[in-house]
């Protein structure tokens, strides 16, 4: 799952992105209106925190700017407390939830997994496969009830395909979702890293579309 965060106050900026990164995103960072903007309207991210108060152009601008266009993906707004004039603004502009400043990482973190699966159309934190399971909440993967230990890559792809399921996904769509902007995107480390999820997994979940992508379903047998 790849996330812009656009914020201009620098510290809480890095502390967003380092915390999303721990978190299993690919992270972009934008610090004005005007570069956030773009970002979210030419790169294909899973879900946007916006910062309202921004150089440039304001928030409220980039979100109208960005639904009217057509850019529909989930939008997370921090707000200042006590105003609740800019939360009614927001939500009247698109936004899809809200976080008052100061906040709780943990909060960010928990509203941002919620708008994320449910775009996706997932009502729980957990997604299930047959028989792999994903906490979205703890980043832990079980097969059978057994742990299974990933690193942050095959986790980030996991994840991805988990949200995505029964359905094909191309390895063009996972270097845009699985890497931010500056990471040097090989598609052939796509498959490196399926074929290192497929050993891990040890069930035969994730099946190649031959000239299409990948596909995460449950296995034929019910395994
Ligand atoms: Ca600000």
């Amino acid at each position: 799952m790849r996330v812009l965060v656009v914020e201009d106050e620098a510290d809480l900026a890095r502390q967003l992105k380092d915390a999303l990164t721990d978190a299993g995103y690919a992270v972009d960072l934008a610090t004005d209106g005007e570069e956030g903007h773009y970002l979210g309207a030419s790169e294909p991210y899973d879900a946007v925190v916006l910062d309202l108060g921004l150089p440039v152009l304001d928030g409220i601008t980039v979100l109208e700017r960005w639904r009217r266009n057509g850019h529909l993906m989930p939008v997370l707004i921090l707000t200042a407390r006590d105003r609740w004039s800019e939360k009614v603004a927001g939500f009247d502009a698109g936004a899809d939830d809200y976080v008052a400043k100061p906040f709780h990482m943990e909060e960010v973190l928990a509203r941002l997994r919620a708008l994320v699966r449910r775009a996706a159309g997932h009502a729980s934190a957990e997604l299930a496969c047959g028989p792999v399971v994903l906490d979205t909440r703890s980043g832990k993967v079980a097969v059978a009830g057994q742990p299974v230990r990933l690193t942050a890559q095959e986790y980030r792809l996991l994840a991805y395909l988990m949200h995505h399921q029964n359905k094909i996904v191309s390895r063009t769509e996972l270097t845009e979702h699985l890497y931010d902007q500056d990471f040097d995107r090989d598609s052939n480390t796509i498959e490196v890293f399926v074929g290192r999820l497929r050993k891990k997994l040890g069930v035969d979940v994730i099946q190649t579309a031959r000239g299409l992508g990948y596909r995460l379903s449950p296995p034929a047998d019910g395994a």
